[in-house]
C-alpha cells in the first residue's frame, strides 16, 4: 500500500480555472503527493473556487462547507480567494485561503498540513502533465488577466493585467500535449486576440522559424501540429479578419467564440465594449464569405441597467441578422465590485426574465434552423465517450461541455474509442444535437 500523503481536490468554475487546477495537481504528483477521489481517503482537501457571479460565489462557498464537514482539513484557492472575508465568514476554520494563479501559496499550505514524502522512483509524472480533461483534448492557456474594463467583469480586478506567456513556450506545451495523444486544443485566456500585445508581439524561435507573440502567429504555428484547435474568448477587434482565412485553408478550426454580449450601442457603450454594431454585422458577413463553414458561438448579457424594450429588441434584430450558431444568455446580476453596479435605471428582476425567455426562443429558432441544414451532410467528428450502441461525438462546430453533440446511432459496431475521428453521416437534428451514422466504407 502507498504511503504517499494523499490530497482530495475539488475544481470549480471555468476553463482558467480548470487550468490553474491542472497545474497544482501536476506539482503535487511531482512532489510524491497521491491524489484521492474521496475524502475520507485525503489528509487535506483543496478547493479551486469560482467568484465570478453569486451563483457560483454560493456553489463554492457548498464546497468548501462540505470539504469541512466531510474531511476537515481544507486548503482554498482560486478566483473566491480574493474575497477571503466571506470565506472566512461561512468557513471559519479553513486552513489556507489564497486567490487564482498563487500555486505556491497553495503548495505552502499542503507542505504545512502535510509534508511532501518525494520517492523519485514511484512518483511518475506523465510529461504531459496531470490532465482534467479527457486525453484527447486539453486545454491551451495562453495569457493571464485582460486589459478591458467591462463595467460588469471584476476579472481584471481579480486576475489584472493582461500577461500572455510567450510563444515559443505555448508552442511547445502544444507540441507536448500532442506528442501525449491529445487531438483538439481549446485555445483559453480572458482576450484571445489581446495576445502578446503586453509583449509587444516579441518574436521567438520555434522549430527553426522565427514567430511573434500574436493570435495570428500562434494560428500558424498551432495550424503546424496538425490538430483540431479551437479559439476561445476571442473580442471583436478588426484583426480577427487575419485569422478567418487560416480558417477557410483548414489550419485552425473553423469556429469562433466570441462574446458580442449586446447589440445596442448604448448599452454596449454602458458596458465599455465596441459599441460599432454595423461594423460587427458586417464583419461577420465578410468572415462568412471567407470560410462558410465558419461557426460562430456568443454570448450575451439581457437585462443590463438601463436597458430599454426598444435596445432589446435591437439585440433581437441583431440575432436575426446575425444568425449566430451558438449562442448563451445570462439576465444581469450584480457582481460584487463591478462597476455597472453604479448604473441608474436597474431592471425589474420579471421584466430582465421576461427578456432572457424571449431572447432564448428567439435564438432557438435559429440554432435549430442551422443545425436542421446539416442534415444530409456529412460531419468530420471527434469522438469523446462510447455509450451502449451510441458514440457520441462533436463535429467542427461544437467544442465541449458548451456545445451540442453528434449521437452517432451505430458508433459501438463501427468500433469507434474516444479520440478516434470519424466522417459522419447527419440523419436529424434538434435545437442542440445532430444525430447520424457513420458510414462502414470509412
Ligand atoms: S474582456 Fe472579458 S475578462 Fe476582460 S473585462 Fe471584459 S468581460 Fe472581463
Amino acid at each position: 500500500m502507498s504511503k504517499s500523503p494523499k490530497v482530495g481536490f475539488i475544481s470549480l468554475g471555468c476553463p482558467k480555472a480548470l487550468v490553474d487546477s491542472e497545474r497544482i495537481l501536476t506539482q503535487l504528483r511531482v512532489e510524491g503527493y497521491d491524489l484521492v477521489p474521496s475524502y475520507d481517503d485525503a489528509d487535506v482537501v483543496v478547493v479551486n473556487t469560482c467568484g465570478f457571479i453569486d451563483s457560483a460565489v454560493a456553489e463554492s462557498l457548498d464546497a468548501i462547507g462540505e470539504a469541512m464537514a466531510e474531511n476537515g482539513k481544507v486548503i482554498v484557492t482560486g478566483c473566491l480567494g480574493k474575497r477571503a472575508d466571506v470565506i472566512r465568514e461561512a468557513h471559519p476554520g479553513v486552513l489556507s485561503i489564497s486567490g487564482p494563479q498563487d500555486y505556491d501559496s497553495v503548495l505552502t499550505a499542503v507542505h504545512e498540513v502535510l509534508p511532501p514524502r518525494h520517492d523519485p522512483f514511484i512518483s511518475l509524472v506523465p510529461d504531459t502533465g496531470i490532465k482534467l480533461t479527457p486525453k484527447h483534448y486539453a486545454y491551451l492557456k495562453i495569457s493571464e488577466g485582460c486589459n478591458h474594463r467591462c463595467s460588469f467583469c471584476i476579472i481584471p480586478s481579480m486576475r489584472g493585467d493582461l500577461v500572455s506567456r510567450p510563444i515559443d513556450q505555448v508552442l511547445r506545451e502544444a507540441e507536448k500535449l500532442a506528442m501525449g495523444g491529445v487531438k483538439e486544443l481549446l485555445v483559453i485566456s480572458q482576450d484571445t486576440s489581446a495576445y502578446g500585445v503586453d509583449l509587444r508581439y516579441a518574436e521567438h524561435e520555434w522549430r527553426g522559424k522565427s514567430y511573434q507573440t500574436r493570435m495570428k502567429a500562434l494560428c500558424e504555428g498551432l495550424g503546424e501540429l496538425g490538430l483540431w484547435t479551437r479559439l476561445h474568448y476571442v473580442y471583436p477587434y478588426p484583426h480577427v479578419d487575419d485569422i478567418i482565412p487560416l480558417m477557410a485553408d483548414g489550419k485552425i478550426l473553423p469556429y469562433l467564440d466570441i462574446p458580442f454580449q449586446h447589440a445596442s450601442p448604448r448599452v454596449l457603450k454602458l458596458m465599455k465594449r465596441p459599441g460599432a454594431i454595423d461594423k460587427t454585422l458586417a464583419r461577420i458577413h465578410r468572415w462568412r464569405e471567407t470560410c462558410p463553414e465558419l461557426t460562430i458561438r456568443s454570448t450575451f448579457i439581457v437585462g443590463f441597467p438601463g436597458e430599454t424594450e426598444a435596445e432589446f429588441e435591437e439585440l433581437l434584430d441583431f440575432l436575426d441578422e446575425a444568425q449566430l450558431d451558438r449562442v448563451g444568455a445570462f439576465a444581469y446580476s450584480p457582481v460584487q465590485g463591478a462597476k455597472a453596479n453604479e448604473l441608474p435605471d436597474p431592471v425589474d428582476e420579471a421584466v430582465k426574465q421576461e427578456r432572457l425567455a424571449r431572447f432564448m426562443e428567439r435564438q432557438a429558432e435559429i440554432s435549430a434552423m442551422k443545425l436542421e441544414a446539416k442534415v444530409g451532410t456529412v460531419q468530420r467528428c471527434i469522438i469523446d465517450a462510447v455509450d451502449g450502441e451510441l458514440a457520441i461525438g462533436r463535429s467542427m462546430a461544437d467544442a465541449p461541455e458548451i456545445d451540442g453533440v453528434v449521437q452517432i446511432q451505430n458508433g459501438y459496431f463501427a468500433g469507434l474509442k474516444p479520440g478516434d475521428f470519424a466522417d459522419v453521416e447527419i440523419m436529424g437534428s434538434d435545437e442542440h444535437d445532430l444525430f447520424g451514422e457513420v458510414s462502414f466504407e470509412d
